[in-house]
């Protein structure tokens, strides 16, 4: 049967030959790593779902929004206010840059150690193979680390109403100055997109909105403390990951009667692996789709991935926004005091990150720390040494892996990750 999307890709400027190609790496990868896995939580079924349509239903429903006149914001970071956007009649979506494509034009525009995450995000614009891209009526970069604020300025000749967003390094005073001033920039930017003006009344449903949202992810989140784990590090990390794409009430419902399921199954005394399977927390550079080869690594090696400190997972979501503000003036200071709290390495000094790893790994009961870091990722594999101490100290062991997208590394890694799951038995 023809594929009903091909003339949504085709007019969005997508290359179908190479969009094919992805598709047919993306949907072999997810068959390979997810569907073989034993004992899914039957709710997991709608995230199967989301994949096999994350580039047809879910754009087709972002153009209908178009075509209702909101507008579609894509991001890269998740200190993109997703509350604001909302709020002024936009739908936030995350580009996932998770996979290498187009490499070679890719390093005609960037030095080659730029990390994969960076190369990616250039590879599927000039590929032509990201529909989310391709619909997004602006797209918001971030002053984090020096590869992407550089990389930023070659980007904005490549996309439509690419926005840099500054952000501070410091927790300081001044820094959540520079914050509050440059989410009020993004506020009034967005509404001079959309035409709306961000009331009193929208930043406090739209509040609401992001945190069940959260809240649904901390439940999941809370319930992979059990032993038997009720489900795979994968499967969590994908649900995770679909927080960036999907519409957010229609997610929160999803991941609460996940939630449903795996208090039953906790109840039963059902996991996905046996109990006392060596629990592990994963800490570090973000996971993007489709890059699933640490947690598939480590799954398939005997041990359960129980946490995710990454802006895929508890970084990224862990706390809520203060609701109780009545006025735009009281939220926009919510939404800047819940962001100002991400601890990415990108800030200096970070002593709140190794803090917060260490009390996920007592929270999560993992048996040791997986830190991953990203080639070339400066603000991940310095912070990687202090943190390898800190938890060493605390007897919490702790392994640190470099990598990239690549599949050429998978034989050392798993090695390397079976000795150390040995270790934790
Ligand atoms: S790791 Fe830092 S730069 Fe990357 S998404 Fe998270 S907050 Fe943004
Ligand atoms: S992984 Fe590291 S180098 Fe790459 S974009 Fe994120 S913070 Fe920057």
């Amino acid at each position: 049967m023809d594929n009903p999307y091909v003339s949504m890709w085709q007019e969005l400027g997508l290359d179908l030959a190479a969009h094919d190609a992805l598709l047919n790496v993306l949907g072999k990868t997810y068959t390979d790593f997810f569907l073989t896995q034993k004992n899914r939580p039957d709710g997991m079924g709608y995230f199967d779902f989301v994949m096999s349509e994350v580039h047809g239903l879910r754009i087709k429903e972002l153009l209908d929004e178009k075509s209702a006149g909101r507008k579609i914001i894509g991001s890269y970071c998740v200190f993109v206010p997703e509350e604001i956007v909302l709020a002024a009649n936009a739908t936030l979506v995350g580009l996932c840059s998770g996979a290498d494509f187009a490499m070679e034009a890719v390093e005609r525009l960037l030095p080659r150690n730029t990390c994969a995450l960076i190369k990616s995000s250039f590879g599927f614009k000039l590929g032509k193979v990201c529909p989310y891209l391709e619909s997004a009526d602006m797209v918001v970069g971030e002053n984090t680390c020096d590869g992407k604020k550089k990389a930023y300025e070659t980007l904005g000749s490549l996309v439509n109403n690419l926005y840099v967003m500054d952000l501070p390094q410091v927790k300081s005073e001044q820094g959540r100055v520079l914050l509050r001033a440059e989410y009020d920039r993004f506020k009034t930017t967005l509404e001079a997109l959309t035409g709306v003006a961000v009331t009193a009344e929208s930043l406090k449903t739209t509040i609401r909105t992001v945190n069940a949202k959260r809240a649904a992810i901390h439940r999941l989140s809370s319930l992979r403390k059990a032993d038997p784990a009720p489900i795979s590090g994968m499967d969590a990390l994908l649900a995770n990951q679909v927080f960036f794409y999907d519409n957010p009430e229609r997610f929160t419902t999803s991941v609460n009667k996940i939630c449903d399921e795996l208090e039953r199954r906790i109840a039963e005394e059902k996991g996905v692996f046996p109990a006392k399977t060596p629990r592990v927390l994963i800490s570090g550079c973000p996971q993007a789709v489709p890059n699933w080869k640490l947690p598939y690594i480590v799954e398939t090696s005997g041990a359960v991935i129980v946490g995710e400190e990454s802006c895929v997972g508890e970084r990224g979501t862990r706390n809520l926004t203060e609701e109780t503000g009545d006025t735009v003036e009281a939220m926009m200071e919510a939404v800047v005091d819940r962001y100002f709290k991400v601890d990415c390495a990108i800030f200096t000094p970070n002593p709140e990150r190794t803090a917060h790893i260490e009390e996920m790994a007592k929270d999560y009961n993992a048996d040791g720390v997986i830190h991953y870091g990203l080639q070339f990722c400066q603000p991940y594999l310095m912070e990687s040494f202090p943190v390898e101490r800190a938890l060493e100290e605390k007897n919490i062991p702790t392994l640190r892996i470099e990598t990239d997208y690549g599949m050429e590394d998978v034989g050392q890694l798993k090695t390397r990750i079976e000795a150390f799951i040995e270790q934790l038995r």
